[in-house]
């Protein structure tokens, strides 16, 4: 055996069992490393730098797991898109069985600089810019309080409100849902997100993967004082490509009733945050339900400035939309 294949590797890998799918880490990655089908989000150890960038905005920790190596054994992008869960360290034996020496120390390439894109331009980087800081007068977030590793560990949330906020009959159907945690400590920011785990099992048998919504309600509740969020919600009847789907979560959370009962986990998120410092002006830009968590920003402004003991920043909102609420004036010439 050449000393190549006793190298020993720190591998990279996706815990299966708590990532909620959300794509930040696949949006993040300078190097095209992450990459996903409709099972897992699975990292490329050939690919992967060891860079970081998407540890800090990994909303659940699923992305921070590691496992010592010999590098002629990394697991293979196939075999981590069939895992349920992350395997375990090799132990003492299997290493040495692998021809690796009791003292051998995993390595990992040093932080790198960012390597060129294909297109011979720089690859966008968002930690470059500061995306995965908060703001520094923010509030501190509470995250991966609930779930959701382990089904006892989600929140049962009752739902209190169900409005579909688009014209009946129009194209898209979209509602505002308000949660009700009861007596369970559920504290969320403005800028963070719950994950709702649909009911049921997917294609292949397994129990659904969580999906995540913004809070769209301030940080005291959609009624102030109260245990309660809102949610904007978009139903999925269409893929990407316009083929016709149900998307499991967001018809699920459209049809629910007053009185149903929702497993929710999170609260998730600690980089998106708006900063509580009385005079900071918040730009916002947003498309569609991308507004949720612009809702409970302004919403929380508007709370603080009607209280009287608030002299806010100027708040500037950015609305792309599909289609016009009214339809364009008509020529006065015509
Ligand atoms: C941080 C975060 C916050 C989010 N906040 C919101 C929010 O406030 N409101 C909201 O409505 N959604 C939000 N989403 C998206 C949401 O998590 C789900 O992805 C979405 O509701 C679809 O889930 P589904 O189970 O209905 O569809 P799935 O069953 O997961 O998907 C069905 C099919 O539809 C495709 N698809 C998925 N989403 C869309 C889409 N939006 N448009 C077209 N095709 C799609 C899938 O690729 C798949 O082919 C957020 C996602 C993230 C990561
Ligand atoms: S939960 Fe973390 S690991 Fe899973 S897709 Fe999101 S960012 Fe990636
Ligand atoms: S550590 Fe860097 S290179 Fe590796 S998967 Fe994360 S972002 Fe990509």
């Amino acid at each position: 055996m050449d000393m190549a294949d006793t190298a020993v590797i720190k591998q990279h890998l996706i815990d299966p069992e708590i990532c909620i799918r959300c794509n930040t880490c696949e949006a993040t990655c300078p190097v095209g490393a992450i990459t996903h089908d409709s099972r897992n989000y699975v990292v490329d150890a050939d690919k992967c730098n060891f860079c970081m960038a998407c540890i800090p905005p990994c909303p659940t920790g699923s992305i921070d797991n590691w496992r010592t190596m010999p590098r002629i054994r990394a697991y293979s992008v196939a075999d981590q898109l069939t895992w349920d869960e992350l395997p375990a360290e090799l132990s003492a034996d299997q290493l040495a069985e692998a021809g690796v020496a009791a003292d051998a120390v995993a390595v990992e390439p040093a932080a790198v600089s960012l390597p060129a894109a294909a297109s011979g331009e720089e690859a966008f980087n968002s930690a470059q810019y500061n995306a995965t800081v908060p703001p520094w007068s923010a509030a501190h977030a509470y995250t991966n309080l609930y779930g959701p590793k382990a089904a006892e560990k989600t929140v049962t949330a009752t739902v209190v409100g169900n409005v579909r906020v688009t014209e009946v009959g129009k194209e898209y159907d979209t509602h505002h849902v308000v949660l009700d945690f009861g007596a369970m400590p559920f504290p969320v920011l403005e800028g963070q997100s719950i994950g709702i785990v649909p009911p049921g099992v997917d294609a292949s048998g397994r129990p659904h993967h969580a999906r995540q919504y913004s809070v769209a309600s301030p940080r005291n509740g959609e009624r102030p004082g109260y245990n309660n969020v809102s949610l904007t919600i978009k139903r999925v009847l269409e893929d990407h490509h316009g083929n016709a789907v149900r998307g499991v979560a967001s018809n699920y959370m459209c049809d629910l009733q007053v009185g149903d009962k929702v497993q929710v986990i999170g609260p998730f998120g600690t980089t998106f945050l708006m900063p509580n410092h009385p005079k900071s002006a918040i730009v916002m830009i947003c498309t569609g339900t991308g507004s949720a968590p612009m809702r409970a920003m302004t919403e929380w402004r508007r709370r603080l400035r009607k209280s009287g003991k608030f002299e806010g920043g100027k708040l500037m909102l950015f609305f792309g939309a599909r289609t016009c609420a009214r339809p364009p004036p008509t020529s006065r010439r015509s």
